[in-house]
């Protein structure tokens, strides 16, 4: 019962263990590759979004030198500032920008020092944010540092945007007269970050799913090698030594088939260390009673037959018990070619007792395969240390017959064969 347990529970964190095995790694690999993947999105996204804004921010600038040329010029009259390009105003020119905004959800802004002069970006009763300030940091780095900067993320009024900044530089290019500004909203790019992040996510659970079922096939197939190799040994423990392995498991060219081929050979030692006598290699007594049994439950007819070895004794007593050994494996041996093609089975019954089953003959047939035997004793020369003996057999036999139980028909066997003693031994009594 706790083995069983024991066999069940293991049976299932096998199965477990080898999906944890395989899956834990390919989920980890799977989501290290994900954020790694994730990452380098963001990044040739943020990239190309520099990209565009500059070269947004570039034609603009080309747009208006090629439509106002000259230069920038900030003039204030009657308390409003103006915005100069050569001899125009272009403080309230929007057609040009406002073309270039027009569904792009770029937002561009044309600065004097900090300020938005000229502005697609407007507040939230749709007035544009003209007047309004760029943040010091920007100030900073792109009107006072004359480089053009790309920061992603510039809050501008209740807005997150990123954004690209660059000076807008004298005629001469020894001043800075003004800066441009390029932003777009950053949801944009989160948007188009998480559609391609997403897109990556369902192929990657998409192929973890597809690799956990080929995984849990391939699982699932070894463990019920395992199965089969747990039930086999477990009818071996149980005694019952006929148990088979399951076929499937014995073809298998790895390991696991080695290890139940391995198992196979050991149930066959296992049951020839039981069920034959180690000394003549016939079945021992007990085997044999179990297989007479069986023959008697089939419902079939035969005979049985005991045989002794006449004298057997003086073999001991002569010339050594090894002697002795040496004639019972020649008998066994002689007792064994006999039954070739014929149905039936030896076994040594005792010391110097043989029992003899034939199957499907009748006691006429038995009584002569019974002499040949005799005969082919008698003609046989048993060597032991370099003599020749001779020996010879007495046997008994009795036919299964109707309301005989089978240890009668052994017991009558047994009396044919005393019967045989008493009239000389080396005969046949039926
Ligand atoms: P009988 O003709 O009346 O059968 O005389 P027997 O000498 O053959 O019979 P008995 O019963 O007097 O002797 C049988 C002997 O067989 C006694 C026993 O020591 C011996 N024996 C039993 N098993 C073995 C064995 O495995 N090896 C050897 N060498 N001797 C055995
Ligand atoms: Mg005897
Ligand atoms: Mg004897």
């Amino acid at each position: 019962m706790k083995l069983a347990r024991v066999a069940k529970k293991g049976n299932r964190s096998f199965y477990v263990e080898f999906m944890m095995m395989t899956l834990v790694p390919l989920i980890i690999c799977s989501i290290i590759m994900m954020i790694v993947c994730s990452e380098s999105v963001r990044m040739a996204m943020t990239s190309e979004a520099e990209d565009n804004l500059r070269n947004v921010a570039l034609a603009v600038l080309k747009a208006y030198d090629v439509k106002y040329p000259g230069e920038y010029k900030v003039t204030v009259e009657d308390d409003a500032i103006k915005l100069y390009k050569g001899d125009s105003v272009i403080t309230g020119e929007y057609e040009l920008i406002d073309g270039i905004e027009d569904g792009s959800r770029l937002e561009i802004s044309i600065f004097s020092y900090d300020t938005r002069l000229i502005t697609t970006l407007r507040d939230e009763e749709g007035n544009r944010m003209i007047m309004t300030v760029a943040s010091g940091r920007i100030v900073d780095d792109v009107f006072y540092g004359q480089q053009p900067m790309f920061y992603d993320n510039v809050a501008i009024g209740t807005v997150d945007y990123y954004g690209y900044y660059a000076p807008i530089m004298s005629a001469d290019n020894t001043e800075c007269v003004g800066m441009i500004g390029v932003a777009k909203p950053i949801t944009d790019l989160t948007e188009s970050i998480t559609r391609s992040v997403l897109k990556n996510l369902v192929i990657m659970f998409g192929t973890i799913a597809v690799t956990s079922f080929f995984i849990m096939i391939f699982a699932n197939k070894l463990v019920i090698v395992v199965k089969h190799m747990l039930d086999f040994m477990k009818q071996l423990s149980e005694n019952r030594l006929d148990a088979k392995l399951d076929a499937s498991v014995a073809q298998r060219e790895d390991e696991l088939g080695e290890m139940g081929r391995n198992m196979s050979n050991l149930q066959i030692s296992l049951r020839r260390l039981i069920e034959r006598d180690v000394l003549t290699g016939l079945f021992n007594r007990r085997s044999a009673e179990k297989r007479i049994d069986e023959i008697e439950d089939s419902g079939v007819k035969y005979c049985v037959a005991i045989g002794d070895i006449d004298h057997f004794k003086n073999f001991n007593d002569t010339f050594g018990h090894e002697c002795g050994d040496v004639v019972l494996r020649e008998v066994a041996h002689l007792l064994n070619d006999s039954m070739n093609r014929r149905e039936g089975f030896v076994a040594r019954w005792g010391g110097e007792e043989f029992l003899i089953v034939y199957v499907n003959i009748d006691i006429h047939e038995a009584y002569d395969n019974l002499m040949l035997i005799r005969q082919a004793l008698h003609d046989k020369d048993v060597e032991y240390n370099g003599q020749i003996h001779k020996v010879t057999m007495t046997f008994g036999a009795a036919q299964k017959r109707d309301g005989i139980a089978i240890n009668h028909l052994i017991r009558e066997a047994d009396d044919k064969l005393y019967d045989g003693k008493q009239g000389g031994r080396d005969r046949v009594i039926v």
